[in-house]
Order: structure tokens, then C-alpha cells, then sequence
């Protein structure tokens, strides 16, 4: 019999296929089941209006048969079949493969690329496991069979065979073992069970395999003339129906509880505790339907702020697992949630129409976008405690989310923030925060650090904190960026309490300050000439209270962006360093104030020692590192006299 070449693109994937060590290639059965699968509703379609298929909806099923002794795994469907023309079209062709367009695009993509899985090559993913495959199938509506054979890329042969009914059995000669790949363990009833439950559990149609069970049996033995009883267990082996068909997403809401979907969180996704939320969204459309199951996690996995973990959902197609991790299904800001989307408007192969599936996946994505934030909203407002677990696990995603994209989400995110209230303790949103700020207050009071303790200390908090004003402590080192980004809520202005500016005094009390300071002028300028550049300007400062100095700035650089640049020395290479213009800030209430006052009389020298001493102190307190400690230090002794 002449052997018949396959498709010159079917035999380069063949070659690829053949060639690689696929880590996943356990998607074969998956794939198989799958084509079995749809098969079996082909026929079943066709049993409808022709009564002469004599097959009822409960006899259609899909065998999976291990033979040990002859190394072969048999996928048997009683499905619509093949004719010999469909053998030869379908499976001597794969032309329609995305798979095979995407590593000739992505030449240069990495190996360990899940190409295969994410797009799916169909049947021929049988040819990863075995060294040969035959399919044995007789079409519906025909009386012959046809068997097609198949030892890799060579080619294949098609001749007339036997089957007594209708339906196919595709035989795996499975490949020999070697030392680093283990071909054998598909032929054991565990790894079949494992493979089943993870990719095809909710396959509709009934998979069943032979399943080994214990018994005792009874053996009655007969000694002289008693006889005795001997109780034993014996091996025996029953076909079993081994997925379960039903999917929890697929069931109505009443008939799961929410600690079955907990378990399947833990089970499916390797969490560790319950969801923070679950969410069931079931969306008909015009343009796509299907149903969701999602879960925000209350703790973030291990590797999720490490490039290992891979954001996404688990999309099926009624029942099929397509791909375990469907990133473009969820936005940046919201990649912690996990979860599946089942859609019978997406087929197997998605690579197929992708267009058409881009499309659907957008309009799928965009209303979970919405339905994931309706829900952490509504956690906010009635579980208060939850949602701050949560928030302590995702904040920080949220925060990056909100500056993305030079802020296009900031509306949709900023009321998912919440920030350390000084007064209150605890954590609160932007809106409480606005909510009771006093009518006489005009900007939210934000100060930015390392630490709650050390911003508990920082001068410029102290009077606002007097006045009866609220401060939002925020130590997370975007922090000041996302403040920032928001700019304006509720026509309320963020405002560092670092900036020179917190709208706090009068009319009269700006008058008092503008006469200090012109009354005060000469030892001003004396002050910023003498610490050489360092500060842009000294001023009389009306917001201290205890303290001598503090730091501000003016401009639209603050000392907390100073910091993060120097910390991650991003644009620099750019912008050049990114350096705050400094603004130091006596208390002219303070007795310091007062020494300084008389050696700037009485002697210039010791003066410009003790300006350098204040903005030491002031940089100290703004919790930034001293230009130079040891000078720093000098100058303390000398000023003791030591
Ligand atoms: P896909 O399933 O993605 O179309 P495959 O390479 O897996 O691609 O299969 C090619 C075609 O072969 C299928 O579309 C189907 O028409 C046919 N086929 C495969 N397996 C079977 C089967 N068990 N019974 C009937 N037809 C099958």
C-alpha cells in the first residue's frame, strides 16, 4: 500500500512536535477527549431528526482502555465516525493549527512557551506520547470501516477495515521509555484518572474507565468433615464513569455552598485559605455568553510579586479546558483574581478565528473588570476587616494600577484605596477622609515615610494634628505618586505636609509671618548664602510648634520623590538627577531661633555653624540622610564648646 505524505505544513508541527521535549504533553488525552467529545455530540445532533441512530442521550460515552502487555492507551467515542475521506482530510492536514503560524512568527520565542497548550494541535498531540497511532473508525450511515495508521512524520496509510458499529478508537503506541522520559505511567489508572480530572472533569459526556476495586470474598474449604470459612480480598476490575460532568460554575447558585467553592479555590488553585470574595457572574449576550466563577484571594501566593507568577483565568469552552491562564481576561490592576470563564461561543482552538475570539474575550473581560470592582466595593463597605486583609495582601497592585497608563483607571480604583488615618487609627478611604474634615480645612493632609513611628514624629504634622486636622500616613514608597495621581478628591487637594503651602494660616497670621520675615530678611539671606546652595530659600515658619526647623519644599518636586529616584535611580539617566528645591523653616517661637539671632548680631561665624547645625537637624527629621555625618558632628561639638 503507497504511503501518503502528509501536508508539507503538518509534517514541519509533526516534526516540531516529534522533536521536543514537551513538558505538557500530557494534553494529548485532553485533546483526544475533546475531539471524542465532539464527535459524540455530532451524533447526537444527527439523533434528533433521524431515529435510525438507535442511540439515546445516555449511550453516548468516550473509553479509555490501558493494555499494558501491548504499551497502548485506546480512546474509543461511539460518536459520528470517519469515512475514508474524512480520515484523509482531517487528520492528513492540520493547516487550520494556529500553532504551527505562531512558532514561524515567533521564531525566537522561548522553548518553555506553552505553544501546544495554549493553542491546541489537536490529534496530532498523539504523536508527543506514541511511536505509532492507528485510527479505526466507521462513519454513520456506512457499513465499512477504515483504518488509518501512522508511525510520525513519514506519512500515513488509509485501508478498508473492520468495526462492527459506528465510532472511532484511536490506539497510542506508546513510545519506549528512556531514561529521562516516563511514557509508561500514561497506562496506569491513576495518571488516566489525574489527566481526566484535571483537563476533561467537565467533558458532558460520560468518561469511563476500568477501574481496580478490593472485595472480600467468602471461600468456604471443606477438612475431613468440617468445614471452615476463610474471608479474603480479591482484585477485581469495574468500568467507571470517571469525570464528574458537572462543573461548579455550571451549577445554580443554591445548590453550592460557598464552602464548596472555597474547597474548589484550594483544590483547583493551591490557595491555603478562603477567597476574600467569590464571584458568579452567569452574562448572555449578543456577542458572547458564558459563566464565571472568580475568587480574590485574602493572601498573596508566594511568587505573586515575582516574575514566576503568571496572572490569568482558567478559560473553558463548554467543559474543554482551552488554556489555564488567559491573561487577556483580566486588567493589570486586578491579576491576583483567579478563577474560570466557560463559554460555548469559544471553540477548542482558539488560535483559529482569533479575531473573532479577541473580540469576545474583550466584551468577557470588560464585564469582569466591572464585576470584580463592584465586589471589592461592596466588601469595603460591609466587611470592613475582610477587605483590609485583602488590601494588605493587593493594595500595592491596586496602587501600581491606579498609575499605570498615566492614570486611566484612577477613577475606577481611587475608591479602592484605603490609607492610615493619624487620628482614627486605622485604615479609612478617601471619601471618610473628606467626610470629616472640618469645614475650615482645605486640603488632604498626607506625609509620606518609611514608618508609621517615624512620621508619628514629623514637625509638620504636629500642628495640623493640633488644629484638629487629619493626616493619611503612607508608607508605601509609591505612595506619594498615587496621591499625586489622584490630585483632586472630591474637589479636595491632596497636599504633602512637606509642601510649604498647607493653607493653614489666616490672613492675620500670613500678615504676622510676611512682617517676621521682612523684619527678619537680612538673616535669611545670611542663612541660605551660607549653607552654599543647599536650600533655595529660609522663611519664618508659622506651622511649628515644637520643633526649631523643618524642611519643605517648593515646586513640584517633594522630598519623597527626591528619595524614590535616588532609590530607584529611574529617569535620571534622563532628566539628570531629580533634586527637590529645599525650603528651611525657622520657628521664630522657638528659643533657638533666638541664639541664632544674637551670633548673627555678634559673630558671623558661629552663626553660619549654627544654620548649618539647623538644617541637620531639619534634614534628620524629614527623615533623609546627612550630606556629611562627620561634619555633622563637628559642628555639634563645636558649637558645645568641646
Ligand atoms: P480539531 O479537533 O481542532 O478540529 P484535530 O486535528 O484534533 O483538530 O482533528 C481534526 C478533525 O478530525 C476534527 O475536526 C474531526 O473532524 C476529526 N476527528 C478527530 N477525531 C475524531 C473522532 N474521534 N471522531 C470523529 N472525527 C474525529
Amino acid at each position: 500500500m503507497a504511503k501518503k505524505q502528509f501536508k508539507s505544513e503538518s509534517k514541519r508541527l509533526l516534526d516540531l512536535m516529534i522533536g521536543s521535549i514537551y513538558t505538557h504533553r500530557e494534553i494529548f488525552l485532553r485533546e483526544l477527549i475533546s475531539n471524542a467529545s465532539d464527535a459524540l455530540d455530532k451524533l447526537r445532533y444527527i439523533s434528533l431528526t433521524d431515529d435510525k441512530v438507535g442511540l439515546t442521550a445516555d449511550d453516548f460515552r468516550i473509553e479509555i482502555t490501558a493494555d499494558k502487555d501491548a504499551r497502548t492507551l485506546t480512546i474509543t467515542d461511539n460518536g459520528v465516525g470517519m469515512t475514508a475521506e474524512d480520515l484523509e482530510n482531517n487528520l492528513g492536514v492540520i493547516a487550520r493549527s494556529g500553532s504551527l503560524k505562531f512558532k514561524q512568527e515567533h521564531a525566537d520565542a522561548p522553548d518553555d512557551v506553552d505553544i501546544i497548550g495554549q493553542f491546541g494541535v489537536g490529534f496530532y498531540s498523539a504523536f508527543m506520547v506514541a511511536k505509532r497511532v492507528t485510527v479505526l473508525s466507521r462513519a454513520y450511515g456506512a457499513d465499512a470501516a477504515n483504518l488509518w495508521e501512522s508511525a510520525g512524520s513519514d506519512g500515513y496509510t488509509i485501508a478498508p477495515a473492520e468495526r462492527e458499529t459506528v465510532g472511532t478508537d484511536v490506539v497510542l503506541y506508546l513510545r519506549d521509555d528512556t531514561e529521562d522520559d516516563n511514557f509508561s505511567e500514561y497506562l496506569e489508572e491513576y495518571t488516566i484518572h489525574d489527566l481526566v480530572k484535571k483537563y476533561s472533569d467537565y467533558i458532558t459526556h460520560p468518561i469511563v474507565t476500568a477501574v481496580t476495586k478490593s472485595r472480600r470474598v467468602e471461600e468456604t474449604h471443606k477438612h475431613d468433615d468440617h468445614e471452615h470459612t476463610e474471608t479474603k480480598w480479591e482484585d477485581y476490575t469495574e468500568t467507571e464513569v470517571i469525570n464528574s460532568r458537572v462543573p461548579v460554575w455550571q451549577r445554580a447558585k443554591s445548590e453550592v455552598t460557598d464552602e464548596q467553592l472555597n474547597e474548589f479555590f484550594r483544590d483547583q488553585f493551591g490557595a491555603e485559605e478562603d477567597a476574600a470574595a467569590i464571584i458568579r457572574v452567569a452574562a448572555e449576550g449578543a456577542a458572547v455568553s458564558y459563566k464565571a466563577l472568580l475568587f480574590v484571594p485574602s493572601t498573596a501566593p508566594y511568587d505573586y510579586f515575582t516574575r514566576e507568577y503568571e496572572p490569568g483565568l482558567r478559560l473553558y469552552s463548554s467543559g474543554v479546558l482551552i488554556m489555564e491562564k488567559c491573561a487577556s481576561l483580566l486588567p493589570e490592576h486586578f491579576r491576583f483574581v483567579r478563577g474560570v470563564v466557560d463559554s460555548a461561543d469559544l471553540s477548542l482552538n482558539i488560535s483559529r478565528e482569533t479575531l473573532q475570539h479577541d473580540r469576545q474575550l474583550k466584551t468577557i473581560a470588560a464585564n469582569l473588570e466591572k464585576k470584580i470592582r463592584t465586589e471589592l466595593e461592596r466588601l469595603l463597605s460591609a466587611d470592613r476587616d475582610g477587605y483590609a486583609g485583602f488590601f494588605r495582601a493587593f493594595g500595592i497592585q491596586l496602587k501600581y494600577g491606579l498609575l499605570a497608563d498615566y492614570g486611566v483607571n484612577k477613577d475606577n480604583l481611587k475608591d479602592l484605596l484605603l490609607f492610615y488615618s493619624a487620628k482614627s487609627e486605622k485604615l479609612i478611604t478617601a471619601a471618610e477622609y473628606v467626610a470629616a474634615m472640618p469645614e475650615e480645612q482645605k486640603y488632604i493632609y498626607y506625609a509620606c515615610g518609611a514608618s508609621l513611628a517615624a512620621l508619628e514624629k514629623l514637625p509638620q504634622a504636629e500642628l495640623l494634628r493640633k488644629r484638629g486636622f487629619d493626616v493619611l500616613y503612607l508608607t508605601d514608597e509609591i505612595d506619594e505618586f498615587v496621591a499625586r495621581q489622584i490630585g483632586l478628591y472630591d474637589e479636595k487637594e491632596f497636599r504633602s505636609v512637606t509642601s510649604d503651602d498647607l493653607g493653614l494660616l489666616s490672613d492675620e497670621e500670613t500678615r504676622d509671618a510676611e512682617v517676621a520675615e521682612e523684619a527678619n530678611k537680612p538673616l535669611l539671606d545670611f542663612i541660605v548664602e551660607s549653607l552654599g546652595g543647599k536650600i533655595a530659600a529660609a522663611k519664618i515658619s508659622k506651622k511649628l510648634v515644637s520643633a526649631a526647623v523643618c524642611l519643605t519644599t517648593q515646586g513640584g518636586v517633594t522630598l519623597e520623590m527626591e528619595r524614590y529616584f535616588a532609590a530607584t535611580r529611574q529617569v535620571t539617566d534622563v532628566m539628570g538627577e531629580v533634586k527637590a528645591e529645599r525650603v528651611l523653616e525657622l520657628n521664630d517661637g522657638h528659643e533657638v531661633f533666638n541664639k541664632l539671632k544674637a551670633a548673627f548680631e555678634a559673630d558671623k561665624a558661629r552663626a553660619a555653624l549654627f544654620a548649618e547645625l539647623l538644617y541637620g537637624q531639619a534634614v534628620l527629621m524629614a527623615g533623609l540622610p546627612l550630606d556629611d555625618a562627620v561634619r555633622y558632628a563637628e559642628i555639634t561639638n563645636e558649637l558645645v564648646g568641646a
